[in-house]
C-alpha cells in the first residue's frame, strides 16, 4: 500500500493518462474519472477518459461526459488509471488489456481489494467514496479546483454516500462536500435530477419487479427479482434497474436485501445490502464478488432460481451467525 504522496507523484511524471472506473459505471466512478482527469488537464497532462460501459443517462450532465469513451480508444498511453475498482474483472473484457501493456498502473479505490493488480495502489476502505480521495489527492498536488471538478467530486461523494445516509459518512466527509459547495456547485439541483426524478422506465421495471418481493420465514432476508424475460418486456436498461434492492432493504426487520438480475440469458447479478451488522462482502466473496459490509455484489452463472436458492442459503447463515 503506498500514500497518496507516491500516488501525486507517479501522476506529475506521466504525460499520457487513461483513466478508467468500473462495469455498470455509478456516480463515484465516472463523477473521480472526470474530476481526477479534469484537474491533471490543468496541470498540463494529456487525459483520456473511457468506461467499461457506457454513462447512464442520469449522468450525462456531468461536466465532461461527453468526453467518456466507451470501451478501449486508440491511443498511446504511459499512465493507466483504475478508480473505484478493486479487481481487474471490473474492468470489462476491452479495458482490462490496458494492464498487459508495458505502462504505469495506478489504483485508487475505497473497496477492500484483496490482490492489488496495479504499480501503485492507494486504498482507504475507511473512504465514503474515491471522490473523498480523489479531493484530499488534488489537495496533496496543489491542484486548485473548479466549480467542473468540484460537481464531479460532490457528484461521486453524494451518490455512494445515498445522500449522506450510509454508514460511512464520516465528518470529513461533510466537511469535503461543503468544500465542493464552495466552489459553486448546485448541490440542490444534483440531488433532484439524481434521487428525485426518475425516468418512465425505472416505473416500469418497478411495476415488473415489486410482485417478486419476498421475505424468508425469520423474516430477516428479503428479496427481489428483475429476469431477463422482465428486462426484454420493459426494455429496461441496468441503469434503471439499480434501485430495486433497496425495496427488500427497506423492510422493517430485515437485515440482508438481495437483488437478482438476469443481465443475459443465465448470467445472474446479485447486488446485497445489509442494515445492522451482516457484513455482505464476505457473503459476496464465498461467490467469486466483493465490495463493502454494507453494499456488495456478485456475477453468478446459472438459472436464477438455482442462483437464488444457493444466495439466499448463504445470506441466513450469515445472519444466523451474526457476521
Ligand atoms: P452493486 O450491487 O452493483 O451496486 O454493488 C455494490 C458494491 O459491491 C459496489 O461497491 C461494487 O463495487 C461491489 N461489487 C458489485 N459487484 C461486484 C463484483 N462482481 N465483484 C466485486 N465487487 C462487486
Ligand atoms: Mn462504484
Ligand atoms: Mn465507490
Amino acid at each position: 500500500m503506498n500514500d497518496l504522496k507516491d500516488v501525486a507523484w507517479e501522476l506529475y511524471d506521466a504525460e499520457s493518462i487513461i483513466i478508467s472506473g468500473h462495469v455498470m459505471p455509478d456516480g463515484d466512478s465516472i463523477g473521480s474519472t472526470l474530476g481526477l482527469g479534469l484537474a491533471l488537464e490543468k496541470i498540463g497532462k494529456k487525459i483520456t477518459f473511457t468506461s467499461p460501459h457506457p454513462i447512464p443517462e442520469i449522468y450525462k450532465f456531468l461536466p465532461g461526459a461527453e468526453r467518456i469513451h466507451h470501451g478501449l480508444p486508440d491511443g498511446v498511453y504511459d499512465t493507466f488509471v483504475v478508480l473505484d475498482c478493486s479487481v481487474p474483472d471490473r474492468l470489462g473484457d476491452e479495458v482490462v488489456s490496458l494492464l498487459d501493456r508495458d505502462i504505469k498502473v495506478i489504483n485508487i479505490d475505497h473497496h477492500q481489494v484483496e490482490k492489488p493488480f496495479a504499480h501503485v495502489s492507494y486504498i482507504d476502505s475507511k473512504a465514503a467514496s474515491t471522490g473523498e480521495i480523489i479531493f484530499d489527492l488534488l489537495k496533496n498536488m496543489r491542484i486548485n479546483l473548479d466549480v467542473d471538478i468540484a460537481t464531479n467530486l460532490y457528484t461521486a461523494i453524494v451518490t455512494d454516500t445515498g445522500s449522506f445516509k450510509y454508514e460511512g459518512t464520516a465528518p470529513g466527509t461533510h466537511r469535503k462536500a461543503a468544500a465542493l459547495l464552495e466552489y459553486g456547485v448546485n448541490g440542490a439541483r444534483i440531488s433532484k435530477m439524481l434521487f428525485d426524478e426518475k425516468p418512465i422506465e425505472v416505473f416500469k421495471v418497478l411495476e415488473n419487479a415489486l410482485p417478486t418481493l419476498n421475505v424468508s420465514e425469520c423474516g430477516k432476508v428479503a428479496w427481489i427479482n428483475f429476469d431477463w424475460e422482465a428486462r426484454q418486456k420493459t426494455g429496461a436498461k441496468d441503469e434503471h434497474t439499480e434501485e430495486l434492492v433497496d425495496y427488500p432493504r427497506r423492510i422493517k426487520g430485515v437485515e440482508v436485501a438481495l437483488l437478482f438480475r438476469e443481465l443475459s440469458p443465465g448470467v445472474v447479478k446479485v447486488s446485497m445490502r445489509s442494515n445492522y451488522y451482516v457484513d455482505v462482502s464476505r457473503v459476496a466473496s464465498e461467490f467469486g464478488g466483493g465490495g463493502h459490509k454494507r453494499a456488495s455484489g456478485c456475477v453468478l452463472k446459472g438459472d436464477i432460481s438455482e442462483v437464488q436458492k444457493q444466495v439466499i442459503s448463504a445470506a441466513l447463515e450469515a445472519v444466523k451467525r451474526r457476521v
